[in-house]
């Protein structure tokens, strides 16, 4: 039987070689207007669940969440920034911030 949360292994900078196929330069407005926007679209489903009564389906949301990593691979290519480089650092940054895991008003600065 399949994992029911899908590959459980797939790099970030795999992926960000595979959006390059559909990346264009230059377009750092539609990118970022792109990631606020297909975020709205995650938000949509969210509303559209808690308070329409439309529960949003796992495919549905896997596609939305999709469309925001392309837009933020889009970005990260923009500043020559890799994905992987970006989640190791903020990784780091959390670690340091909240050693002991999240707490409200006990991060480190
Ligand atoms: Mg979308």
């Amino acid at each position: 039987m399949s994992d029911p949360m899908g590959p459980t292994e797939y790099p970030l900078n795999s992926y960000q070689a595979a959006m390059r196929r559909t990346y264009k330069p230059n377009r750092l407005l539609n990118h970022i207007l792109g990631l606020v926007g297909e975020a709205g679209e995650v938000a949509e489903l969210i509303k559209k669940d808690q308070y329409h009564a439309k529960q949003y389906d796992r495919m549905t949301m896997k596609d939305e969440l999709g469309d925001v990593l392309w837009y933020l691979a889009a970005l990260a290519e923009d500043h020559g920034l890799t994905l992987a480089e970006i989640a190791e650092r903020n990784d780091e940054k959390l670690s340091m911030r909240y050693p002991n895991g999240f707490v409200p008003g006990g991060g480190l600065r």
